[in-house]
């Protein structure tokens, strides 16, 4: 093994076991459980690295590093998740590669995504981002759509040709209410959650905690955490 496999291994190994502790906690089957890793500013070598110890979700936030990514690995028995403020001139990038999309945040997004999906014959997953901290009616400064939008940005989803609508995606706030209150916000999640589920019976990912936090997104019931840096190392700034 290379150093680089034999230190992902050990931090795979880590991130499994603090997985397996909270789901033992919250009495919870280990496979209720998703492990998404985030590969953002990591190479496409480490993809494979990945891939090779068992890894089957990654996810990435900027198209423009993905994008020759996914097509670096695109032997490899992955599903890659979206989970970046998307602008709509990416989308058809986007939606070449991505199997779920974690951030639709506005109708305009779900319109393209949409036209992109159709265009290429593919099925894409959507999960609405919610922003726990964004006012009523409005996005959040780091994407994400108040609450309040949830249920329409849904329904134009499960009606978009194309797209599907798989759940719910959100990152703890860093103000507001919820501030430093990583339990509570994926708790509120959860009860969105429920509440999209009276509309949409198969939309059950919560996709919730990253990696200071995913033991509190477990023990809420998150199905989807998504943790980068425990996983790959602390990253450079930017990203
Ligand atoms: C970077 C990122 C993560 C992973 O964060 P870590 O703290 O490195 O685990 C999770 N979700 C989103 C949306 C991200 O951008």
């Amino acid at each position: 093994m290379t150093d680089r496999k034999a230190e992902l291994a050990e931090n795979l190994a880590r991130v499994e076991e603090r997985i397996a502790s909270a789901c033992a906690a919250a009495g919870r089957e280990r496979e209720e459980v998703t492990l998404i890793v985030v590969t953002k500013t990591y190479p496409a070598s480490d993809v494979r690295l990945l891939a090779d110890l068992g890894v089957r979700h990654v996810a990435e936030n900027r198209d423009q590093d993905a994008a020759p990514k996914a097509a670096a690995c695109s032997d490899l028995p992955l599903s890659w998740h979206f989970v970046g403020q998307l602008q709509t001139n990416k989308v058809r990038s986007v939606a070449g590669y991505a199997q779920v999309v974690q951030s639709v945040d506005r109708p305009k997004l779900v319109t393209a995504l949409s036209a992109a999906a159709e265009a290429q014959g593919r099925e894409l997953g959507c999960l609405v981002q919610i922003a726990l901290d964004a006012e009523s009616g409005e996005r959040g400064a780091r994407g994400g759509a108040a609450p309040d939008l949830m249920a329409e940005l849904a329904d134009l989803v499960a009606a978009a040709p194309g797209l599907r609508i798989d759940g719910l995606m959100t990152v703890a706030p860093l103000a507001g209410p919820y501030a430093g209150r990583e339990q509570a916000a994926f708790e509120r999640m959860m009860e969105l959650s429920s509440s999209l589920r009276e509309a949409h019976p198969a939309a059950t990912m919560v996709s919730a905690g990253m990696s200071a936090d995913l033991e509190q997104a477990v023990l809420a019931g998150a199905t989807h955490v998504r943790v980068g840096t425990a996983v790959l190392g602390a990253r450079p700034r930017l990203g």
